[in-house]
């Protein structure tokens, strides 16, 4: 069955990935979009989800690509109307909103997937499994990009609720709660927020984890030149090193995976079998260490940041 589809906020990430991920998917039809400002050739477009969601009955599925901050609203909606609801990264803006639609989609009888790209990342499988059996002694995420390159104009990531540098941090913070084989928390963190800005352009977090390993993650904001997105893992039986966000894989300094991107691809197949079994995919654990990191974080002022 070809399952119809609305996407709402042609943004960055819609024309990157969702609009290809969703064409190229011979399981889906994308049948309408919503958004204020933009359409697409050829597609049915709204500039309202209300309106959508009355002339359309027949489309099944809402996938919501717009920012964090007003994502709930637009959830809450298409969920009251009985569709399905895929939501792009973070889930929402606080976490009693992630759990109050994860509610009200399991009383509608409808699928929710709360997606995480990243862990779509090709080297995530082998990684998970080598990981099972290893000590790890030390483990360190550095995720340092440059704002002005990814984020260009993107005012909503310095304002509440747009969480400032955990934008991508979350990303690696996916990967890491689901390679890791077992749970751990922030214990300290380092917040670094420009005097003009409400969220961090910088972060430090500590992990309390199991094997008494030096657990952190280091975020940031202002690199210029090359990106750098890597999780280095030393254990008791050799050393692991993803990079490019988990795209690639080395083990001793040899290379394991050299992946492509597929994550948008996998992510549409993921909501097509939720959907067909009426499953949900709803994992909080990113968000929790990101509102663990707000909570714990020692605050530091720094100079103004201007785009
Ligand atoms: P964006 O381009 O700034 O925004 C996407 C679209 O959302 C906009 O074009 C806008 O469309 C709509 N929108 C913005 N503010 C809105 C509001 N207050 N109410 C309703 N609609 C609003 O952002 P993006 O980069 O695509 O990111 C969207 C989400 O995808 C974020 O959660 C982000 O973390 C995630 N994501 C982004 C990337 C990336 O590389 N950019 C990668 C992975 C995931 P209209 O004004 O036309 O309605």
């Amino acid at each position: 069955m070809v399952h119809k589809i609305a996407l709402v906020g042609i943004g960055k990430i819609a024309v990157d990935q969702h609009i290809p991920a969703i064409t190229n998917n011979p399981d889906f039809e994308l049948s309408a979009t919503v958004s204020r400002h933009a359409s697409i050739d050829g597609v049915e477009s709204y500039t309202s989800l209300d309106d959508m969601l009355e002339k359309r009955p027949d489309i099944g599925i809402v996938s919501l690509a717009i920012p964090p901050q007003p994502r709930f609203d637009y959830a809450v909606k298409a969920l009251r109307a009985g569709r399905h609801v895929m939501l792009e990264k973070p889930p929402g803006q606080s976490l009693a909103e992630c759990y109050a639609l994860e509610k009200m989609a399991q009383e509608k009888g409808v699928s929710l997937f709360a997606t995480w790209h990243s862990r779509f990342a090709d080297s995530i499988p082998a990684a998970k499994d080598w990981l099972k059996s290893r000590t790890i002694k030390r483990f360190r995420i550095t995720w340092k990009e440059d704002v002005r390159r990814w984020h260009p104009g993107q005012e909503w990531i310095w304002e509440p609720g747009g969480l400032g540098v955990f934008d991508p941090g979350i990303n690696a913070l996916s990967i890491m709660t689901e390679i890791l084989p077992y749970d751990v928390h922030i214990n300290a963190a380092k917040l670094e927020f420009p005097s003009n800005r409400d969220t961090p352009i910088a972060a430090h977090l500590a992990f309390t984890n199991p094997d008494n390993a030096v657990m952190d993650a280091v975020f940031d904001w202002r690199q210029e030149g090359p990106q750098t997105w890597d999780i280095d893992i030393e254990t008791d039986q050799g050393e692991m090193k993803m990079s490019s966000g988990g795209a690639k894989l080395s083990i001793d300094g040899k290379s394991i995976v050299e992946g492509s991107d597929h994550e948008y691809a996998n992510l549409y197949a993921q909501m097509h079998t939720l959907v067909q079994n009426r499953a949900s995919d709803v994992d909080l654990s990113p968000m929790i260490h990101v509102c663990d990191a707000y909570a714990l974080g020692k605050r530091i002022t720094i100079a103004e940041f201007e785009f």
